[in-house]
């Protein structure tokens, strides 16, 4: 069993705490700083981003959590809102990010007729690709990816999905599709 911390400021964070247990994790709903010692692995859920942001500097988490995760040790989720603080840009409108994925995002990016959207993927972790279900909500899109980057997964030839060292970065939403492939590949599994 790992200790998996995920980010409960605002936003998803509960399915993916579902997920999470149903694999056999120790959950923990990360809020304040001192609750980093020991996380084996961290999920920031989607949400809305700017909230999400301005909570981070409230908690005074920005500046651990930065630290935490560039020590490279563990790995990190950062789905929908979560990749967009995960980013090094952030377009439409611009806002500060970690920049941990070298990738330029704008949010809302699929228009306003479709905000959400569900569709077939496939994903390649494991050196395999695997077929998905995303859910795609107020989802931003990737608009550069920078050359160190690996793209697992694509829509319509577009980059949804990218992983640089010890993250993981995803547009749609994982713990939504019922399909626990993703989580159990990058945190592992008890069951
Ligand atoms: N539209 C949100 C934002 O810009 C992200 C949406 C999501 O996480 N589902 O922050």
């Amino acid at each position: 069993m790992s200790r998996i911390g995920v980010l409960a400021l605002q936003g998803a964070f509960a399915a993916h705490a579902k997920v999470l247990q149903e694999l056999g994790h120790q959950v923990v709903e990360l809020r304040s700083a001192s609750q980093l010692n020991g996380l084996q692995g961290l999920v920031l859920p989607g949400g809305e981003s700017t909230a999400q942001w301005k909570l981070l500097e409230g908690a005074a988490l920005e500046k651990p959590l930065d630290g935490w995760v560039r020590k490279g040790t563990a790995p990190v989720l950062a789905t929908c809102a979560g990749l967009i603080l995960a980013a090094m840009k952030v377009t439409s409108p611009e806002q500060k990010s970690f920049g941990w994925l070298e990738v330029t995002v704008a949010r809302n990016g699929w228009g306003r007729q479709v905000n959400s959207f569900e569709t077939d993927i496939r994903i390649a972790f494991q050196n395999e690709e695997h077929p998905m279900q995303a859910v795609f909500i107020r989802a931003p899109r990737i608009t550069h990816i920078s050359p160190g980057l690996s793209v697992i997964a694509q829509h319509d030839r577009e980059a949804i999905a990218v992983q640089q060292r010890n993250v993981t970065g995803v547009t749609f939403h994982p713990e939504l599709s019922g399909d626990a492939s993703l989580h159990r590949s990058i945190f592992g599994a008890e069951t």
